[in-house]
């Protein structure tokens, strides 16, 4: 008699109390991949790895500023993929503290990428941002679009990146994400549909800084979370860069008035004065990760938003 031997992959997630992390590290279990988080808690959902651990994960609480920790956890885990999100990622907060952003983002990311290639990682997956690439010189954004990003968030995220892409031994993979939402977003950090639905959620109308025809590509986090597992079980040997996005340009004014129509609510967005530094139009051409690793969003902006504020009502 032949037996079926079932071979697990065994995979890390970095950033795993956090939003997209958490959303990750759920899916990977639900396909029935061996999971090993790490995270710091500095900013996540202690309560999220509590959950997440009744479903299998294995939890390393590890500072990944700190070299010979880090490479601890790999040598216990060995897993064959490695996905990095830990990461801070305030804009704001980075004009602030600089020196912390490059520490945690681009300093913590070396470790990763020197620890992964001394235990024999196979494919090493980043969570980069559309904001290594600064203000859009042409639209809709490829991956060949000049990258000068105007913060010291988007220039640490590009820094980790250029570390990944030039200095992993195995299969390397960048993933620009573009803006995802979906349930457990930080409130201190969210994006305009978290702080949107915050302000439905109580009746009042949703704030547009501007005249609200600035353009954004709203990606859901399960779509982003398929991304990450197609690039970590993949064959494609080298260095890759891919778009995260779904290549709709939205505009804040549409996505509010969807907002209001899914709440049924009879209100107007109330218009306050742009803020500096915002990005007038951004969304991503994803030609490159269809045709290369076949992936691209399943999930609609009205799919995805009657999802959250499903979650949001029932919260
Ligand atoms: P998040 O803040 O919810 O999660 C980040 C996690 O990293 C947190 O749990 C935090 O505790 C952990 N962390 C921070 N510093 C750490 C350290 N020194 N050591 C170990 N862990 C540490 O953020 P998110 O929205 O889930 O973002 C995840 C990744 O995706 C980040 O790398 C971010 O740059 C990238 N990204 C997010 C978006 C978005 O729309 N949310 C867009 C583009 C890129």
């Amino acid at each position: 008699m032949i037996s079926k031997l079932k071979i697990v992959m065994r995979i890390l997630v970095t950033g795993v109390a956090g939003f997209i992390g958490s959303h990750l590290c759920s899916s990977l279990l639900g396909r029935g991949f061996e999971v090993w988080g790490l995270d710091d808690l500095s900013r996540g959902d202690r309560g999220r790895v509590k959950e997440l651990e009744e479903l299998g994960l294995r939890f390393v609480r590890v500072d990944i500023r700190d070299r010979v920790e880090v490479e601890k956890a790999l040598r216990e885990a060995r897993p064959v993929g490695v996905a990095h999100l830990a990461a801070l990622i305030s804009v704001p907060e980075s004009f602030e503290k600089p020196d912390l952003y490059m520490a945690v983002n681009v300093e913590g990311t070396r470790n990763l990428v020197s620890a992964a290639n001394e235990v024999g990682v196979k494919r090493f997956v980043y969570a980069s941002s559309a904001a290594v690439y600064g203000n859009p010189v042409r639209l809709p954004i490829d991956e060949e679009h000049p990258t000068k990003p105007i913060s010291p968030y988007g220039e640490s995220k590009l820094l980790g990146e250029k570390c990944v892409l030039n200095e992993f031994r195995g299969s390397a993979f960048s993933l620009r994400l573009f803006n995802v939402y979906g349930r457990g977003q930080n409130p201190e950090y969210a994006g305009v549909i978290t702080k949107f639905l915050e302000r439905i959620s109580r009746g009042e109308p949703p704030i547009i800084y501007g005249d609200g025809e600035q353009t954004r590509d709203f990606v859901y986090v399960g779509d982003v979370a398929d991304a990450f597992i197609q690039a970590l079980t993949s064959n494609l040997r080298g260095a890759y860069v891919f778009n995260i996005g779904t290549g709709n340009a939205v505009t804040i004014n549409q996505l509010a008035r969807i907002i209001i129509e899914l709440a049924g609510l009879n209100v107007e967005p109330i218009y306050a004065d742009p803020r500096p530094g915002d990005i007038r139009h951004s969304y991503a051409n994803i030609s490159r990760i269809k045709s290369v690793l076949g992936w691209q969003p399943k999930i609609s902006l009205e799919e995805g938003l009657k999802r959250l504020m499903k979650n949001f009502r029932s919260e």
